[in-house]
């Protein structure tokens, strides 16, 4: 059986983003609640660390840290339509970041296998020099260049499972041949990045994977790219430690998305990528959460992605699915060019 930590703490309720914001307080609050209803349950209770200026400065621009700083105390603004602060939102976004790190650092020293940072505001969206998409600091990309720079991995693997293409992460590291992105999202759709086309640049040619999927695929066509493509070219690339930018708007339930997945379908994602930790990293995953705003469905997904965290389904076979998605087909015919799908 495999150890699991967990990042929780009431603290990421202190970001406020204002009356009918869909990225609020209490999306934190059930799951507070969930793992609280877990008792035990062979979980570890990670304590968040707030990032460290250096660590924040792996991704981010200075100009950009000093413009969040600046929130810090402060009544509430916005960055742009979407994305509001509150006057403890630098220190929540602080705690974000590092409570992800403190996952990357316990498991790294071997005090863990895997884990979940359970943790808000979200990060994907947030570019190197601006805050968007409900995002302050982009919390994956900090501990993908932490696990890259400061643990000295050379190959980190990202999986973004979330709804929306994660266009900071993929900007981070799209020149960037050791860490491999690879995003599954409904598009066209908020942010209007995510193409097909779009493979990393330069020395990263071939390391940026898109799976765009029209609105209303589901669990059938998310497993399609899951089995089909990512997985063997993320077995190709041979991660030694897999990054989930785990965001549940995908969910059938979800709000602002069109998808139809369901919770054992994001099991299932789970289970693919904690074979491939489990076969090229030693085990070593830690998601962080992005998205999801229907809270039932957001808590409900996330208990059975950790279910699937403690391994005993590891060998289990994944249901079939009824045929071949052509956005995922058109996926492997682009990436043909690097890997073998
Ligand atoms: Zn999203």
């Amino acid at each position: 059986m495999l150890q699991t930590a967990v990042v929780i703490d009431e603290r990421y309720e202190e970001h406020e983003t204002g009356y009918g914001h869909p990225e609020r307080a209490e999306r934190v609050a059930v799951l507070r609640d969930l793992i609280e209803s877990l008792g035990g349950a062979g979980l570890i209770r990670l304590e968040p660390r707030p990032a460290t200026p250096d660590e924040l400065a792996l991704v981010h621009a200075e100009e950009h840290l000093k413009a969040v700083a600046g929130t810090a105390g402060g009544g509430p603004q916005a960055f742009d339509a979407d994305t509001p602060v509150s006057s403890r939102s630098y220190e929540t976004a602080l705690l974000a970041s590092g409570g992800l790190l403190a996952l990357v650092d316990e498991i790294m020293a071997g005090r863990a296998d895997n884990g979940f940072a359970l943790v808000r505001p979200p990060g994907h969206h947030a570019e190197a020099d601006r805050a968007m998409g409900f995002c302050l600091f982009n919390n994956v990309a900090i501990a993908a260049r932490s696990l890259r720079e400061r643990h000295g991995l050379d190959r980190v693997l990202i999986v973004d499972w979330d709804v929306h293409h994660g266009n900071g992460t993929q900007h981070s590291f799209a020149g960037d041949r050791g860490v491999l992105y690879v995003s599954t999202h409904q598009y066209p759709f908020y942010p209007g990045t995510g193409g097909v086309d779009e493979v990393g640049v330069e020395e990263g040619e071939g390391f940026t994977l898109n799976v765009p999927l029209p609105a209303g695929c589901g669990d059938d066509e998310f497993l399609d790219a899951f089995v089909r493509v990512i997985d063997p070219v993320c077995r190709q690339f041979e991660p030694q430690f897999v990054l989930v930018s785990a965001g549940f708007d995908a969910h059938l339930r979800d709000p602002l998305a069109s998808m139809g997945v369901s919770e054992e379908g994001f099991g299932c994602l789970a289970r693919v990528l904690l074979r491939i930790a489990s076969e090229h990293a030693d085990g070593r995953l830690a998601a962080v959460l992005e998205g999801g705003y229907d809270l039932d469905a957001l808590r409900g997904s996330v208990a059975r992605v950790l279910a699937e965290m403690d391994g005993e389904r590891l060998a289990e076979t994944l249901p079939a699915t009824t045929g071949e998605c052509p956005a995922v087909s058109r996926v492997a015919e682009v990436h043909g060019r690097y890997w073998d799908p």
